[in-house]
């Protein structure tokens, strides 16, 4: 079997004209824009270019961007005030506060601070409450962005066996809560986990969330499973022709023995990547909806 290749970045940018239509929608018919706020603390090079594509694609949707960044240095009381000040903005629906934080300011607190309501990144502690009572809350982006692609493939994923390899609290729990709301029975493994390769030969949906360059072979998957590559991994690629180092970017999964096993599978690059960002406009849109307490976007929540 050769699998379908989920298109990640096509679906991220129709996931993006829909938002761009509700935000049209939103302006004419209510005279609002949406707006997201960015705090970024410090220099961190891999941050700098997510914080600013971030802001490129929420001003191409049509809603209000706003960045804000903080020296290194920045004390944690001058951040909460940032973050109060951001909460009580109503122009702003959507906070995001771009992690990791340096080390010497407490990322719970901080994330904890801001208005769950504006939480778009869905890592407040009280949407994770609501996602795991199965109430409506913010869900967090990578996952939501898996669980459409899921949805958009297979239609309903009531009683199917799915398998998450990760359980971090940005991608591998809240993946597998939303996988459970949806009706798959869900196992969550890591790296404890005792035969890994026949808890993953059970699954129907395979989401792996690893961090390991290629980990997870195609011997593992089912015949025909969908499997959901949320890894993003930088690996050496030999030298260029003028001698220098080359890299290229790798999933979880390997790639072409998975494919040949497979009934659908996402790229990496071009998976679950675009689909993040997208997610996150998906969610602003949602945040600032709410807010006014105007119809959501259909299709962009979980
Ligand atoms: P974490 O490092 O926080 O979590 C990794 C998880 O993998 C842990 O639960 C760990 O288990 C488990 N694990 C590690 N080694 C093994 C193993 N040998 N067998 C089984 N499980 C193992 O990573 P994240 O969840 O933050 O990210 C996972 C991957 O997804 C990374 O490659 C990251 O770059 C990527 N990512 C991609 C995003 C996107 O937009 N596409 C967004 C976010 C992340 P244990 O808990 O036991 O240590």
């Amino acid at each position: 079997m050769t699998a379908t290749v989920i298109d990640g970045k096509a679906f991220a940018a129709k996931v993006r004209g829909q938002v761009a239509d509700h935000v049209a929608r939103l302006k004419e018919e209510h005279g609002i824009t949406p707006g997201l706020a960015v705090v970024l603390v410090g220099e961190d090079p891999a941050s700098q270019v997510y914080v600013r594509s971030k802001g490129k694609m929420t001003v191409e949707v049509g809603m209000n961007s706003f960045e804000h960044k903080m020296d290194a240095d920045t004390s944690e009381e001058a951040l909460l005030k940032v973050i109060q000040d951001l909460n009580n903005d109503p122009s702003v629906h959507g906070i995001l506060v771009q992690l990791p934080l340096p080390d010497h300011l407490d990322s719970d607190l901080v994330i904890n601070s801001i208005d769950p309501a504006k939480d778009v990144d869905g890592f407040h502690i009280s949407n994770v409450g609501l996602l795991g009572t199965g109430q409506k809350s913010m869900v967090p982006c990578t996952p939501l962005g898996c669980l459409m692609m899921l949805r958009d493939h297979h239609g309903s994923l009531s009683g199917m066996n799915a398998v998450v390899i990760g359980r971090s609290n940005i991608v591998g729990k809240p993946m597998a809560q939303l996988l459970l709301n949806d009706s798959c029975t869900v196992t969550i493994a890591h790296s404890r986990t005792k035969d890994l390769p026949g808890v993953v030969k059970q699954a129907d949906i395979v989401v792996a969330a690893v961090g390991r360059p290629e980990m997870v072979p195609g011997d593992w998957i089912k015949p025909g499973a969908t499997v959901i590559d949320v890894g993003i991994n930088r690996i050496d690629a030999g030298l260029k022709e003028d001698g220098s180092p080359k890299t290229r970017l790798v999933g979880d999964a390997h790639y072409d023995s998975c494919a040949a096993v497979a009934g659908a599978i996402t790229p990496v690059p071009g998976g679950v990547g675009p689909m993040t960002i997208a997610c996150l406009l998906a969610n602003t849109v949602t945040a600032c909806s709410r807010a006014n307490g105007l119809k959501e976007p259909e299709g962009l929540t979980a």
